[in-house]
């Protein structure tokens, strides 16, 4: 069992008797001994199994919906490409069993990733909480390695093409695209993504060819995606951005979850990275009849008293300012008057120094902890990731081989496992794309 990497897997290259252009060249293989794959999806994790398992001598054909591979990658960070985490942890994931997917990032964790595309010419730099660039800040930088690497090692790349059904037979398997294209293999590496912006790409597709399979589809619903909150002073705050808020989301007033970042106010409610974070408990519950909340702490570096004690020296110092003018510096303008409606002052007209104590304390609140109403999360289409999936308990974690059809094999969002905002969603695709390539390609 192959649990760490061998290293030639992370060369440049192929190794081993392979299709690659660079060995045609030079030598005579027997091509009917090697193990054909067929690749379901050209998204991160599709074209890192189909890399590993070319480098391993298997010949590769991989069969993308879109014109080109990749486009939901060229998304990523906004355009740049949080390509990894350093830090990964189980905390960072989610999904009916998350233990799933420790075998596969021991075996090809943020190191190994960063030795994979440091070999493939990608410099990185290293930001806050751990989160991985290319310098260059360009995500088409990632795919253009993935393409060059997957084009010297002769995969075949066919695009425009969505495998409808993917049949067992004596051989191995019969995939059908939708326009009635056949593709005969010995393994077939399902890495369709979610249904998460199907714009780019991924539809909810590979969870079809799943469950024709016999496979369980856990129940899907849009993660890492903006909330829709049920308030009257939205139209008022649209644009408006506070930068390191805290964000908590809530069921039935307990709290589920929270995050730190930059926040941003919109005419449907709140989005921003710490947004996307807590979005996945109101996905969660968004059909039951559950009471859903998000709580906003507008200063989460300040405890309760340190931000009572601020206010009270900002009263104290000009009793006479107005409470429109009385906290301009400290919060964004148009936030004031809204904040303080929150807190029951409508006439902001009066002076600061007149709030009597409980009032003040009422503001103090709702800077601290601003409750506010959440309907529901955004569209599919404006969510980052999909939770839910193929059922882990049907999947071998040390191989991603079904444990139900032989020689199927999944990697990435089309399995029922998510993670938060960081590069923890891109390294999965690594993480599982490689354990995927690698025993798909293996003879055993
Ligand atoms: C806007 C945005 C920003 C993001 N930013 C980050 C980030 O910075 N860092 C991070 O870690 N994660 C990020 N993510 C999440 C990350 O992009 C995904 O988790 C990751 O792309 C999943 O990889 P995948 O290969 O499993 O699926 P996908 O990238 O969805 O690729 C699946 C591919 O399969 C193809 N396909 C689907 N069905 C078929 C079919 N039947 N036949 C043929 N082809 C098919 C699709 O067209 C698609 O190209 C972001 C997501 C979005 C939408």
């Amino acid at each position: 069992m192959l649990l760490y990497p061998p290293m030639d897997v992370l060369r440049l290259g192929p190794i081993g008797v392979t299709n690659s252009i660079w060995q045609q060249k030079t030598h005579k293989f027997p091509m009917a001994q090697q193990i054909k794959i067929l690749v379901v999806g050209g998204g991160p994790a599709g074209m890192m199994a189909a890399i590993v398992a070319a480098r391993r001598g298997a010949y590769v054909t991989l069969v993308e919906r879109m014109p080109k591979v990749g486009k939901k990658l060229l998304a990523t960070g906004a355009g740049q490409c949080n390509l990894c985490n350093t830090k990964p942890t189980q905390r960072n994931y989610h999904g009916n069993d998350t233990d799933f997917m420790m075998p596969a990032l021991a075996s090809f964790g943020a190191d190994t990733a960063l030795t994979f595309f440091d070999a493939l010419g990608i410099e990185v730099r290293e930001v806050e909480h751990g989160r991985v660039f290319p310098i260059t800040g360009q995500a088409s930088n990632v795919l253009d390695v993935l393409r060059f690497e997957m084009s010297m090692l002769g995969i075949r790349e066919v695009t425009d093409v969505k495998i409808q059904d993917v049949q067992t037979t004596d051989k191995g398997f019969l995939s059908i695209s939708s326009d009635g294209e056949q593709f005969k293999s010995d393994k077939v590496v399902i890495a369709a993504g979610g249904t998460s912006s199907p714009n780019l790409g991924s539809n909810g597709g590979g969870y079809k060819i799943a469950s024709a399979l016999g496979h369980t589809v856990t129940h899907t619903f849009p993660s890492r995606v903006p909330l829709v909150l049920d308030t009257w002073f939205l139209a008022r705050l649209k644009g408006v951005k506070v930068r390191d808020a805290g964000i908590s989301s809530f069921v039935d007033g307990e709290l589920q979850r929270r995050s730190v970042g930059d926040l941003l106010f919109a005419d449907y409610g709140i989005s921003g990275p710490p947004v996307l974070n807590v979005s996945r408990t109101i996905g969660e519950f968004e059909r039951s009849d559950r009471e859903l909340s998000v709580a906003i702490d507008l200063f989460p570096e300040e405890t309760m008293e340190s931000m009572e004690a601020l206010i009270r020296k900002r009263i104290a110092h000009a009793p006479y300012k107005d409470l429109e003018v009385c906290l301009i510096g400290l919060l964004h303008k148009r936030l004031i008057p809204v904040l303080f409606a929150e807190a029951g002052q409508e006439d902001l007209k009066q002076l600061c120094g007149n709030l009597d104590d409980g009032e003040v304390k009422r503001l103090v609140g709702i800077l601290k902890d601003w409750r506010v109403p959440c309907t529901a999360t955004k569209s599919w289409m404006n969510s980052q990731v999909t939770a839910g999936g193929v059922d882990v308990s049907e999947v071998d974690p040390l191989t991603m081989q079904s444990q139900l059809v032989p020689g199927l094999y999944f990697a990435g969002e089309v399995l029922d496992i998510d993670g938060d905002c960081g590069g923890y969603n891109l390294q999965w695709a690594w993480s599982s794309g490689y354990t995927a390539g690698t025993h798909a390609s293996s003879h055993l």
